[in-house]
């Protein structure tokens, strides 16, 4: 079967279609499409040594104390306490025991939470916004953490380093599309010149942070210019946070902790929208909680000429669910969250909340229009799908089949990327997966490029 459709693959391009093969011993499917990734900025970020893997508090302290680097700032990532079996809460105290004059940041998971010791708030202070840090605890609640990677502003060199080592560990996971949210212009100019160089396998839509606006808009760039591998998206906006950090907009409190409103009012997300469609660009809300997601749908026009899109979408209003499929909005949800977290998501949300988590079956059956992404916590949609194929709640499961399509062409189409499905026109990317459930190999325009 494999040798059929790579004899079937003209110059990377597909010149026939195949249905994706499920059998017992070998799967073959078409190449993942991540349509929420942060590929450019987590490739950055691999320079700088993860907590991902640490279980305890103890664990993370020991850690931490033997790889730093006395002197100059040192920046340690994916810190996630939700999962500790010790204490929770780490603060400025416990840092300033390991230092008390090298300037420390742990960022957690999410990315929107930092702690700082001592001399690292003092590093930090003017480069953060006034009051988003509780020098107290010495936490840092969303800017500082969100916008790390501006603040230490990576050059383009740096960050085309960054996707390199980062596209070498999509490949592996059979990732061949995404849609990546690019900082800054830099980001931009790293995929193309990849592009240029033939070093970029991975198909690319960029969402821009709103800072590169002016800068599109003076380079004649809008939503759907397309170059080679690399395309434009639209413009990604905020309108809440997290669970993990209590900052995701919800109506009712959460069990330990007040719930804020969303970060825009309907109105101002209205005008927003409003001059973003008028420049030729789609938004992309990141909105969470049922408040936030219920604003956004508000919000929404009635008619466009984009479907506008909603990231992560975890807790749908019955409302938000009826506005979606009316105003066609395209969303984008993340399975590896419901495998990871919904436990905390349990302990966090009063049940009324709690059970609108994620309902993958509900919108399929009603045609409401979504595909999955990873938000790169971790890549990788072979653990991304067991949070739909083990869906906490039953009647919301997806079948495997059902789930890979959300991860393949339901992502290609959202995206409109030529990647994620096996048919002719399309480039010839697909993945081969093993008896076991892991990925065999992994072929590119027809080209190998992982193969265990
Ligand atoms: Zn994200």
């Amino acid at each position: 079967m494999i040798d059929t459709i790579l004899s079937s693959i003209k110059n990377g391009i597909f010149t026939r279609d195949f249905e994706p093969l499920f059998e017992n011993k070998k799967s073959i499917v078409p190449g993942f499409v991540d349509t929420h990734a942060h590929m450019a900025e987590a490739g950055y970020f691999m320079r700088f040594l993860s907590l991902s893997h640490i279980k305890s508090k103890k664990d993370l302290l020991e850690y931490i104390s033997s790889h730093l680097q006395r002197g100059s700032l040192n920046i340690f990532v994916d810190y996630d306490e939700s999962v500790f079996e010790d204490e929770k809460d780490i603060t400025k105290k416990d840092l300033d025991k390991i230092s008390k004059d090298t300037p420390i940041l742990l960022r957690r998971v999410c990315g929107h939470i930092a702690v700082l010791n001592t001399k690292g708030i003092e590093y930090f202070k003017d480069k953060a916004r006034e009051n988003t840090i509780d020098v107290e605890k010495g936490i840092a609640y969303e800017y500082l953490p969100l916008n790390l990677y501006d603040i230490l502003s990576p050059s383009v060199s740096e960050i085309e380093e960054g996707i390199q080592k980062a596209q070498r560990i999509y490949l592996k996971k059979g990732i061949t599309g995404i849609l990546d949210f690019a900082k800054d212009i830099n980001v931009f100019k790293a995929y193309t010149n990849l592009d240029l160089q033939g070093t970029l396998k991975i198909k690319v839509k960029l969402a821009f942070y709103e800072k590169a606006f002016e800068y599109l808009k003076e380079n004649g760039l809008y939503t759907n210019w397309q170059k080679k591998r690399v395309g434009i998206e639209g413009i990604k906006l905020f309108l809440d946070g997290s669970v993990g950090g209590r900052t995701a907009s919800f109506y009712k409190p959460y069990r330990d902790a007040a719930s804020k409103g969303p970060f825009y009012s309907k109105t101002s997300l209205q005008n927003k929208i409003k001059k973003y469609e008028k420049a030729g660009f789609k938004v992309l809300v990141h909105a969470i909680g049922t408040r936030a997601i219920d604003t956004v749908l508000a919000a929404l026009p009635e008619v466009s000429d984009f479907h506008h899109r909603i990231e992560h979408f975890e807790f749908p209003s019955k409302t938000a669910l009826y506005l979606s499929k009316k105003k066609s909005a395209y969303i984008s949800m993340q399975p590896n969250f419901v495998a990871r977290w919904w436990k905390m998501y349990k302990d966090a949300l009063y049940d009324e909340e709690f059970l609108l988590m994620h309902p993958y079956r509900t919108m399929m059956e009603r045609g409401i229009v979504f595909a999955f992404g990873s938000d790169s916590m971790p890549e990788g949609p072979m653990y991304g799908l067991q949070g739909a194929l083990k869906h906490p709640f039953k009647e919301e499961r997806l079948s495997l089949k059902e789930a890979i399509r959300y991860y393949t062409e339901e992502g290609a189409g959202l995206l409109n990327l030529k990647t994620g499905k096996m048919a002719r026109g399309f480039y010839g990317d697909f993945v081969v997966i093993g008896d076991d459930g892991d990925i065999d190999a992994v072929f590119v325009e027809g080209e190998k490029v992982y193969g265990r």
